[in-house]
């Protein structure tokens, strides 16, 4: 198990852990609290099914290039771990941590299975992520696809980036309240993230 990976299955782990000691009540509001960033994943799937599926099929998956899943240590925010295991049976969550705890010997990504991604809820940054070529082939000769997408980019903003009260913020926030603590809670440790929230705070921005 490499740092990444005993990094990951720490965030794991706790997020089990704090999840299985919850109240009915506590996990049907955290469930409320994500239900719109939910909503927007959707959306988010919807357009990429709608605009990219053909293109990425070919180009990518056929060819098992799979070319945005090889980086072998993608960011995970605290919030996307969260967000998955609050949307995922224990089974997958179980076979999560399988992976995790070998070796990853090739160059892909630890959480690409034969099927694709083992997340049901993809890190955000995944999500987000097009590779030029596809961005090149399908945005450039469709404006309003490609005014759809800047506007899906500025919508994720409102759970992620912390230049107001964000739903990431916010779920590292209660575990930590509740005495949980993990290097993947970047909007409590990320220097750049901290600072974007003072600046909020003090007004600057
Ligand atoms: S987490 Fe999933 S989508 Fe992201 S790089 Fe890994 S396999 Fe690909």
């Amino acid at each position: 198990m490499n740092s990444y990976q005993k990094e990951q299955i720490e965030a794991l782990s706790l997020v089990q852990a704090y999840l299985a000691n919850l109240a009915l009540d506590a996990r049907q509001a955290l469930e409320s609290q994500i239900a719109d960033y939910l909503l927007f994943r959707d959306d988010v799937d919807a357009f990429l099914d709608a605009h990219f599926s053909d293109v990425c099929t070919l180009k990518c998956f056929k060819s098992k290039i799979s070319a945005c899943c090889s980086r072998d240590s993608i960011i995970t925010f605290f919030g996307d771990v969260v967000v998955n295991a609050l949307v995922t049976p224990e089974e997958e969550i179980n076979a999560l941590r399988s992976v995790l705890q070998k070796p990853n010997k090739g160059f892909k990504c630890v959480y690409l299975g034969k099927q694709g991604c083992m997340w049901r809820v993809k890190p955000i940054v995944c999500e987000m992520f097009l590779c030029k070529s596809a961005s090149e082939e399908v945005l450039a000769p469709k404006p309003e696809a490609a005014k759809t997408w800047e506007a899906m980019q500025q919508r994720k903003k409102l759970f992620t980036w912390p230049d107001r009260p964000v739903l990431f913020d916010d779920l590292e926030r209660i575990f930590l309240d509740a005495g949980y603590s993990s290097s993947l809670m970047y909007m409590h440790n990320s220097p750049g993230l901290l600072r974007i929230k003072k600046q909020a705070k003090s007004g600057e921005q």
